[in-house]
């Protein structure tokens, strides 16, 4: 039967990739070898590290603006105490907009003074904070641009006179921003890019060395750089898997084009949960709504095993909402096709001819 999956990472990837993929676990390139027991120094696997590179940067716009890709591991939490042990000398800002947004704090803590600017803990998470003013002379700032957990997405990014830094997890590749304004940005692969085991860095080199301790090699953006992201042997697999997906997302049509589907997929499922009375959205405004991430329940809970049941029987895999939130969650990532969607829709309406 087919599964419409709304899975919030590990998540949904396009079937082409899958194919080609678990192709190349058997005969990788012709080689008669497989993709994952060859030397990541063979020259087929580092033209895939390096076409790997080349679209990320691509993708984004930032080719030949002094920038660097890398495919490290330790996921996207490795990278929120990598980001202080490389750039935070006494000071750094940080957003808060989420769970994912403390965890970098925390870590950031152990290196230097950490000043939150902004936070909208107090609302539980179901805006993104405005009017806030980012104070001069830190060492960087630190956004979350999409709240995987709550459902909100910045639309706006502020003026800061410091290296701009973001996590990018669960929204990189899905819109058209100016990428420039960021000067680092990271991501874990599983939610919009490939299988979990590798975290794509891109950042811009001059923001780095400057800060005066000593940084273990494994830890240090530098190290990496100079190795093009074979310090130590990278993530085979999530890395091939990555880059099919980049080509993927190229023959799409890029960046652009897949922003106008996700676009129409959002406003297809935001429109039901504005018009059904059996359904309310948890974000507060509707500006700050995530455009991957949906979060909304039910306005009677007593409809919930129904409801449950009607969407497993519709195929559909992977709704329930993060437990601090509770509901309903859909992700809606690049591969996430706008039939999907309507399948949800078409549930939530036949509930409301039952209810
Ligand atoms: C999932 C997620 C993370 C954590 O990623 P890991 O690769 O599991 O460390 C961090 N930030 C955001 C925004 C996420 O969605």
């Amino acid at each position: 039967m087919k599964k419409h999956n709304f899975s919030a990472g590990p998540c949904i990837l396009p079937q082409s990739v899958l194919k080609k993929a678990s192709e190349a676990v058997v005969n990788f390139d012709g080689l008669d070898l497989s993709l994952i027991e060859i030397s990541h120094r063979s020259k087929q696997f580092v033209a895939v590290m390096e076409r790997a590179q080349e679209l990320a940067l691509a993708h984004l716009g930032l080719q030949n603006k002094g920038y660097k890709a890398l495919f490290l591991q330790g996921g996207a939490s490795m990278e929120f105490l990598m980001v202080a042990y490389n750039l935070l000398e006494q000071k750094a800002g940080y957003l808060d907009t989420g769970t994912w947004s403390n965890k970098a704090i925390k870590e950031a803590k152990l290196f230097g003074d950490i000043d939150v600017v902004a936070s909208s803990k107090e609302h539980n998470y179901n805006q993104i904070p405005k009017g806030y003013k980012v104070p001069s002379g830190l060492d960087y700032f630190h956004l979350t641009s999409n709240n995987t957990i709550f459902g909100t997405q910045m639309n706006e990014f502020p003026e800061v006179d410091c290296p701009l830094v973001c996590d990018m997890s669960s929204d990189i590749f899905s819109r058209v921003l100016d990428f420039s304004k960021f000067d680092l940005i990271y991501a874990g692969a599983q939610k919009n890019m490939g299988p979990a085991g590798t975290t794509l860095v891109v950042v811009k080199e001059d923001i780095l060395g400057k800060v005066s301790r000593v940084i273990p090699s494994m830890l240090d953006y530098k190290v990496h750089i100079s190795k093009d992201s074979m310090f130590n042997t990278p993530a085979v697999f999530p890395v091939y898997v990555s880059m099919l997906t980049l080509e993927w997302l190229k023959d799409q049509g890029g960046v652009a084009a897949i922003e106008k589907v996700n676009k129409e997929k959002a406003a297809l499922l935001y429109n039901e949960i504005d018009r059904n009375p059996l359904f309310k959205g948890f974000v507060a405004n509707k500006e700050d709504r995530s455009m991957m991430n949906a979060t909304f329940t039910l306005e009677n809970e007593s409809l919930k095993e129904t409801f449950d049941a009607m969407c497993t029987a519709a195929g559909i895999n992977g709704l329930n909402g993060h437990r601090s939130v509770g509901g309903y969650r859909a992700s809606m990532y690049n591969a996430l096709p706008l039939e999907s969607v309507q399948v949800l829709v078409d549930a939530m309406q036949a509930l409301e001819k039952k209810a």
